[in-house]
């Protein structure tokens, strides 16, 4: 981090500190919050994660969830007001402020009002921090959060709570160390962790192991008649339609992991999910890839998205579910020609 003596300055007074993760924050943006927040408290800085909107029931064990402040529509000046209060807002897992929702406006009016931290590891980075530890080859967001703290000198200020946060983070984001994004020095960060004492077994069982019987029905269901592989393309795709929404009553995290399924066929390189109506109008697409194919760059040409180079993702209005299908296809025959 360029500059970073000067915020460690800042910081040795107590601050009041607003983090916000990423919208619909997965368990490395919510993780990587909540580690920093109760890194941040061993200092006396008073802490606030503001998170754009709510996340999925299985990272709810997080220590600190309860304390989380959701933004609110009905209710915008709670969120107003706790950003007005602070001293510095930090951006996490999050590099573009189109990626905090109504947040987004109000981090915009702070430039040069307050001090701002962005730390993230996505492309497509827009500039409007006063500090930045943006590093698209950090495995995920914990990683860097883990990172700064090792600048800050305060390793071993790491305890189990810190420790569960940023572990949860890095299984997440690295598909449980298997991703190429995995480095030796993400493998010595998850060491780190453990040696705080932390039963990583549990962490793991709380993240993957809590299916309800309804999700589980909807991946046998989704994996037999909602996925379509388009073999010369080396392609697979899941669609989901409001209907199946309404059947399995898909909650905010139903589909999480899905996509990756198609990747697991042989040959296939290129992976997408496309999802109707998910939070508001529109088309959700994720897309995931195997090896040099760019799906960060494919959504950010054509889905109002991006990502990383494996894993992406972008929104379309307007259009109904087999037109974005359609329109993937076409892309892709082009881009693969
Ligand atoms: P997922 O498919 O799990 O929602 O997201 C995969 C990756 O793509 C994540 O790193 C996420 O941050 C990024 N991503 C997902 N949706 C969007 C989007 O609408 N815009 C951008 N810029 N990135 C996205
Ligand atoms: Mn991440």
């Amino acid at each position: 981090m360029h500059n970073f003596s000067t915020l460690k300055e800042f910081l040795e007074e107590p601050r009041k500190v607003v983090i916000i993760p990423h919208t619909k924050p997965d368990a490395d943006a919510i993780g990587s919050a909540l580690g920093l927040s109760w890194y941040l408290r061993k200092d006396e800085h008073i802490t606030t994660v503001l998170s754009p909107n709510d996340y999925p029931s299985f990272l709810h064990w997080m220590p600190g969830h309860e304390e989380v402040v959701v933004y609110d529509k009905e209710k915008p000046e709670i969120s107003e007001t706790i950003i007005e209060e602070a001293d510095v807002i930090v951006c996490v897992d999050f590099s573009s402020l189109s990626r905090i929702e109504e947040l987004g406006p109000l981090v915009r009016n702070s430039i040069s009002k307050k001090t701002i931290v962005m730390i993230d590891h996505h492309r497509g980075k827009e500039e409007f921090a006063d500090y930045e530890l943006w590093d698209i080859d950090a495995a995920a967001a914990a990683q860097l959060i883990y990172e700064f703290i090792d600048l800050d000198e305060g390793i071993q200020k790491i305890d189990q709570r810190i420790a569960a946060c940023l572990y949860a983070g890095l299984i997440t984001d690295t598909g449980s160390f298997k991703f190429p994004s995995v480095s030796s020095r993400t493998l010595r960060i998850a060491a780190s962790l453990k040696d705080t004492g932390l039963d990583t077994a549990r962490i793991y069982n709380l993240i993957y192991d809590n299916n309800t019987e309804t999700r589980l029905r909807f991946l046998g269901y989704a994996l037999g008649e909602n996925l379509t592989f388009w073999p010369e393309l080396n392609t697979g795709y899941f669609t989901v339609s409001q209907d199946d929404r309404e059947r399995f009553k898909l909650q905010s995290g139903d589909t999480e992991g899905l996509v990756n399924y198609a990747l697991s066929v042989n040959g296939i390189k290129i992976a997408a999910l496309f999802k109707e109506k998910d939070e508001r109008d529109g088309i959700k697409v994720s897309f995931r890839s195997i090896g040099d194919f760019s799906v960060a760059d494919l959504s950010a040409e054509h889905f109002n998205g991006g990502g990383h180079k494996n894993a992406a993702g972008g929104r379309i209005d307007g259009i109904t579910i087999d037109e974005a299908v359609a329109k993937f296809k076409k892309v892709l025959q082009e881009k693969l020609k």
